[in-house]
């Protein structure tokens, strides 16, 4: 479905990303595992359009969208939850799942979506009329879930979504995720916390200082003793 190859990003002279490349079949949960400033964020960034690759290419069902709008983006079906989540803290959780909907024209569909995200989320439909700025970190992290649904994405991708949440929370955000998986999105997901990516995870990548430097099954990276050492506190999983 989408294929990064060598992909590189800089900031003005920093490079972030070097010569990355991953592979994200349909249907499958992948992770990129990696510690602080290891170019997490910059690769989501840059596969939703709002940074341009410096050199490499990133297609998506076999073309090329490499430095396209994210507009257009979220029309062909990609969808970013960002880090810190970004909910709209004045506009109330109803207005926030509305915006995800902006470029659709498709009404109907759209409100059974909501229908569906209120499923999804019980929570935001008892605060639906409530400001997103009220919501607690576990609340604000299901709503900018629900958002990003809400454009009706077949590629889902989650910038650090357990950063911050209280254990309980983040088990059950992983629940989240694989129900959302198995009806059909394809997820890629950043975190810091490698354990919970690794479990949930099909496949996995670990990227240090902008490079790929280890793939593969989320069990086959727990189990690697390298992996264990540095982003997994040295414990066995
Ligand atoms: P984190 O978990 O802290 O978000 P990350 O793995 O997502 O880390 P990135 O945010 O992609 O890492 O950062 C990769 C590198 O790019 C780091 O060296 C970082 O300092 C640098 N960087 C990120 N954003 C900017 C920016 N807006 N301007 C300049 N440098 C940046």
């Amino acid at each position: 479905m989408l294929e990064v190859a060598d992909l590189s990003v800089a900031y003005g002279p920093i490079v972030a990303l070097r010569q990355a490349s991953l592979v994200l079949e349909e249907g499958e949960i992948v992770t990129v595992i990696g510690a602080n400033g290891a170019g997490k964020s910059t690769l989501l960034r840059t596969i939703c359009g709002i940074l341009r690759p410096r050199s490499g290419s990133i297609r998506l069902e076999g073309q090329e969208i490499g430095g396209r709008p994210s507009s257009d983006l979220v029309r062909r079906g990609i969808a970013l939850v960002p880090e810190g989540r970004h909910v709209f803290a004045e506009m109330t959780v109803r207005e926030n799942l509305d915006l995800g909907a902006y470029y659709r024209r498709d009404g109907a569909a759209v409100a059974r979506d909501l229908e569906h995200v209120l499923e999804t989320f019980p929570i935001l439909r008892e605060k639906i009329r409530l400001s997103g700025g009220g919501l607690s970190g576990g609340q604000q992290q299901m709503l900018a879930i629900g958002r990003a649904l809400m454009s009706r994405p077949r590629l889902l991708m989650l910038d650090e979504p357990s950063l911050g949440l209280a254990p309980a929370i983040v088990q059950q955000l992983g629940r989240i995720i694989r129900d959302l998986n198995a009806a059909g999105t394809t997820v890629l997901l950043v975190e810091q916390n490698a354990r919970m990516a690794l479990r949930l995870a099909h496949r996995g990548y670990v990227l240090a200082t902008g490079r790929v430097t280890r793939t593969g099954t989320g069990a086959a990276l727990l189990a690697d003793p390298a992996v264990q050492e540095s982003y997994l506190g040295g414990l066995a999983a």
